[in-house]
């Protein structure tokens, strides 16, 4: 059954009426409506969200009902479709958590759920990462170990083949190798938790590497002014950054910078979210590691001042690129949409709101003084997920 919504499209004032099923079936320009102070985009995709609303993903025993209500509380953000993110442990709980996630997935398409359909796919980031402080954020060094394609393999035999992102450091000399076997496969691999010289990072990404896992961080306090590792990736015109715009992760400047050297078309938003993200201050998990919210929104290991992930939501992720990128609405909402479509590979989401597009879709009101941007109404592959009103 055909459904429909209006709203402006950011970039123009003219109102829109958006036809779909589970697919978008048209999206024309109302010539003489009433205009509408609402927008309406492509669903957001978070490419790299560690857990949410108190369910931490990378608990080989989450239930599906605590995973299918953090997604719940996710559609609250405009977020459709996700990469629920598995970092650094010991190889059984990370095959663990990825086999739990799958089995949700796969228990909320059964049950005709969109919950599933919002599990797009996985993002391993790391164990093959930088065993140095700094680099290495906020991952467990005991559990830290060199690019292994058997276990590569393993992730994907748990995950039902799902796993489309993986995060690995170019320092490894098993790097190349590593890259190559994996990108075949059809995975995107991206640089980060790194300490890699230019030579090691140009080789990953000749050896299919497209990606930089949030620029700027999971690096050294200090560092050479103008040789290391950020500059390299920077420079590197085939890979394509995502960034934390909590405004804790990286300053403005480096944002504006980082942005107008790749090309906003380039420029990936993600939340890389833990498992207090919309929770109150306290201690959670964060896989085997115990972090704390503090009341100014930052999350570090417990006891420790390293930011471990971030307590970000995506709709406040768009609010914030647009007032530290100094970018409109539209640039920021194609970070958030098309641009992790076509860099992660999201099939049926890379092309906007055009007929033949699968209907995510947000509906939102934007404040242009504060910078925000407030969800009303949330559709994955045709259906409400969520609704203010
Ligand atoms: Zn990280």
């Amino acid at each position: 059954m055909t459904k429909m919504r209006q709203g402006k499209l950011a970039g123009t004032s003219a109102n829109h009426e958006i036809r779909f099923s589970n697919l978008i079936e048209s999206a024309d320009e109302l010539i003489a409506s009433p205009g509408t102070d609402e927008y309406l985009a492509p669903g957001f995709i978070d490419v790299q969200v560690n857990g949410f609303a108190g369910v931490d993903y990378n608990d080989p025993a989450a239930s599906a009902e605590e995973i299918g209500r953090s997604l719940r509380v996710m559609f609250s953000t405009g977020v459709t479709r996700c990469f629920p993110t598995v970092i650094t442990g010991p190889s059984e709980i990370m095959a663990g958590a990825l086999r739990n996630m799958a089995k949700a997935k796969r228990s909320f398409e059964s049950a005709g759920m969109a919950e599933g359909t919002a599990i797009e796919a996985f993002h391993v980031e790391g164990p093959h990462i930088s065993p140095d402080d700094g680099p290495r954020g906020a991952h467990p060094k005991g559990s830290v170990r060199p690019p292994d394609i058997e276990e590569f393999k393993r992730w994907q035999e748990a995950a039902d083949g799902l796993v489309r992102l993986v995060t690995v450091s170019p320092e490894w000399p098993q790097a190349p190798a590593y890259v190559e076997a994996v990108t075949r496969t059809g995975v995107v691999v991206s640089v980060g938790h790194t300490k890699a010289t230019s030579e090691q990072i140009r080789a990953a990404v000749d050896a299919g590497a497209t990606m930089s896992t949030h620029l700027g961080n999971g690096a050294h306090a200090t560092l050479h002014k103008t040789n290391n590792y950020i500059w390299d990736q920077i420079a590197e015109e085939r890979l394509s950054p995502s960034f934390i715009l909590d405004g804790i992760h990286i300053p403005a400047p480096f944002f504006r910078s980082a942005v107008r050297a790749k090309g906003v078309a380039h420029s990936v938003l993600v939340t890389d979210a833990v498992m207090p993200a919309m929770c109150k201050p306290g201690y959670y998990q964060l896989g085997i590691e115990e972090v704390e919210l503090k009341a100014d929104n930052r999350v570090v290991l417990r006891n420790q001042d390293r930011l471990a992930g971030s307590s970000l939501r995506m709709d406040r992720g768009v609010g914030n690129a647009v007032r530290m990128g100094r970018i409109s609405l539209l640039e920021a909402l194609a970070m958030a949409t098309v641009n992790p479509a076509r860099v992660c590979r999201v099939a049926g989401r890379q092309r906007g709101l055009t007929p033949g597009e699968k209907a995510d879709l947000v509906r939102f009101r934007w404040d242009e003084a504060a910078n925000e941007l407030t969800v009303v109404e949330t559709i994955v592959a045709g259906s409400t997920v969520y609704s203010a009103e």
